[in-house]
């Protein structure tokens, strides 16, 4: 089959099957194959290697980590793609899994991804990188398409007017790094806004399912009240009698991803 990442093929399949794309899943389909190709050489996907596609749409990335001999599971919510992807990928490509769901009603984490890639559907990308964050285990690299507002978001540093909730949980996965900005004629039919490829390689020691579960009860407390203390946020972990080397008369957005690990370990100890 010819490269899916291109105006013609998108629009000759959307034809084929009647179909036009639903802005309400967030349907933007890459028509740029030199971003399939920059996307492939930054994820470098290995032969045999369990890759994790989250809205594999008519599969312009899907085919590509195929074509690497990936084995590949893509999860996509519009049952209409679903048939697309069966019946032009299906046939050619054994190591594919397609699972027709929601991701974020999946149990995806059982698959232990060791990369997870996706042009995300814009309108949940908060809710998406969230819930891996919080369930992932074994997974090394996230390579995600959003919003160029959103990367700055994930990428900004303590104290500064972007940096929340996302920076901090996201930080302490690992380091984010913006790969590329992608103008809206990349996509069609074309988003308002423009995009980012971000890249995020975990950090060494992984955090294990324990620590993270504590580190999400800290920072969502933490970050609950803007303009409050930590001391004002935290007061339900406080109340416990537990104390921290972190001043808590900082507020959250003056930290940095290490001192919620620290804080995380100070305040829910048994
Ligand atoms: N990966 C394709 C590409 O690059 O051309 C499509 C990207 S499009 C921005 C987002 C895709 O995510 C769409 O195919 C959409 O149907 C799918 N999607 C939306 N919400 C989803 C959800 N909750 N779970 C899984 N897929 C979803």
């Amino acid at each position: 089959m010819e490269k899916i990442a291109s105006i013609e093929i998108v629009k000759d399949l959307l034809l084929e099957y009647g179909l036009t794309a639903k802005k309400s899943f967030g349907q933007n389909f890459l028509i740029d194959f030199s971003t399939v190709e920059k996307i492939m050489a930054v994820l470098n996907p290995q032969k045999d290697e369990q890759i994790m596609e989250i809205g594999p749409g008519l599969g312009a990335l899907t085919q590509a980590l195929l074509e690497q001999d990936s084995k590949v599971v893509a999860i996509e919510l519009d049952r209409d793609l679903v048939k697309v992807l069966t019946d032009k990928l299906k046939p050619q490509y054994k190591k594919l899994t397609i699972i027709s769901s929601d991701f974020l009603k999946t149990d995806w984490e059982n698959y232990q991804p060791a990369k997870i890639v996706g042009n995300l559907p814009y309108y949940i990308t908060t809710p998406i990188i969230t819930e891996i964050l919080k369930k992932s285990s074994g997974t090394k690299t996230l390579l995600f398409t959003i919003q160029w507002e959103v990367a700055q978001k994930l990428t900004a540093r303590p104290a500064s007017k972007n940096y929340g909730f996302l920076s901090a949980a996201l930080q302490c996965f690992g380091e984010p790094k913006i790969i590329a900005k992608l103008p809206p004629n990349y996509f069609w039919p074309q988003p308002k806004v423009e995009s980012a490829i971000v890249l995020i390689e975990e950090r060494n020691p992984q955090l294990n399912l324990e620590t993270k579960a504590k580190l999400f009860r800290v920072l969502q407390l933490a970050f609950s009240k803007r303009r409050k203390t930590l001391q004002n946020n935290l007061a339900p972990l406080l109340g416990q009698g537990q104390s921290s080397s972190i001043d808590l008369k900082r507020r959250a957005e003056s930290l940095n991803y290490q001192e919620f690990l620290t804080l995380a370990e100070e305040l829910t100890k048994k």
